[in-house]
């Protein structure tokens, strides 16, 4: 089976493996697992930022991030297609006991203007606008980057009103790459960011949440409470010291072989529509003599998996498990449909 369903189904590759098996460990709750040190150290330098939190996943560290920065009756302000809204299980209220004022982006992505009007005036009957929460890149997007300018604008409106601002960059790498950003920058507009290393970075579990010390001491406790307070973990935050170092440059690749399958696919009569390709996600509007549901069964007749999204969108995703031969054999495939 080639696996499009999502970026998180890669398996540690052999080298990932030995480094892991070689990782010095300690117990992290008493913050002596020196591999979980070097991660978290690693991942805030990266984005210019002072601290570090490794966590088992996305959601946690984004769930910790909305708790550590608002107060039960806070309003947080993010897309209606957010990660923290859509996939986290009510979390926001259930974490953190927070209202959300969603807006409508362009696929995922908002604007200073848009979050302007977001934010509730001083009046005793609205709550308190407190977190304005990004997502980049955007999943339900279909891998949409942000241009870093309209961080810029974001940032001074926050600050103007006092507002945290948080980014959800679980597929982080893959804007940075895409867009030849410096990824330290990041560090300067964000209050806290959240990154995922086993997505389509290869490593089986773990997400970091960056911020500034006081920030970090503060989410550090959170995640106790949380029940994310693990020991030996260092064995899986080596995987990610080892993603960092070894699976970043070539996400570059994946985004090329998303291209090369949007491009097979647009010329499909089934295919109505297809979100432009930015990174490594291809979302199509599938129509005519199939549903989103027969055609992705069709394909996994045929030996490839993919997601039917909506009962008329299938998203693909690339990783570091997809090889230019299995891209080629998807494109027979599709080609025979
Ligand atoms: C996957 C993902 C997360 C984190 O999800 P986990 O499965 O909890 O690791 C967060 N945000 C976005 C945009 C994601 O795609």
């Amino acid at each position: 089976m080639i696996d499009y369903r999502s970026d998180t189904v890669t398996k540690p590759t052999p080298g990932m493996l030995a480094f892991m098996q070689s990782a010095p460990v300690g117990d992290d709750v008493f913050g002596e697992d020196p591999s979980i040190n070097s991660l978290e150290r690693i991942s805030a330098a990266k984005f210019g930022m002072e601290a570090g939190l490794f966590c088992p996943s996305g959601t946690m560290t984004n769930q910790l991030a909305i708790k550590t920065h608002t107060q039960a009756g806070d309003e947080i302000i993010c897309d209606e297609l957010s990660h923290i809204y859509q996939y986290e299980g009510g979390g926001i209220a259930f974490n953190s006991g927070c209202s959300v004022k969603l807006l409508h982006g362009d696929r995922g992505r908002i604007t200073a203007e848009h979050i302007l009007a977001g934010i509730n005036p001083e009046d005793v009957h609205k709550p308190i606008t407190r977190l304005v929460s990004l997502e980049n890149t955007s999943n339900r997007g279909g891998g949409a980057c942000y241009n870093f300018s309209h961080f810029e604008a974001i940032k001074q409106l926050t600050d103007t009103h006092g507002l945290a601002l948080h980014l959800d960059g679980a597929r982080i790498f893959n804007a940075i790459v895409h867009k030849k950003e410096a990824s330290v920058e990041y560090g300067k507009i964000f209050d806290s960011i959240s990154i995922c290393l086993s997505k389509g970075l290869g490593a089986p579990v773990g997400s970091v949440l960056v911020g500034s010390n006081d920030f970090i001491k503060k989410a550090r406790r959170w995640r106790k409470v949380f029940g994310g307070g693990m020991r030996q973990a260092g064995y899986l935050a080596a995987a990610g010291i080892y993603a960092l170092e070894h699976h970043v440059e070539r996400l570059a690749v994946d985004h090329e072989n998303a291209k090369i399958l949007s491009s097979v696919l647009v010329k499909k009569g089934f295919v109505n529509d297809l979100l432009e390709v930015e990174t490594n996600i291809v979302i199509a509007s599938i129509g005519g003599k199939y549903s989103a549901a027969s055609f992705v069964a069709a394909l996994k007749e045929k030996g490839v998996l993919a997601i039917a999204m909506t009962p008329t969108q299938v998203r693909f995703v690339f990783h570091l498990d997809i090889t230019e031969t299995d891209l080629a054999k998807t494109i027979d495939v599709i080609n025979t449909l």
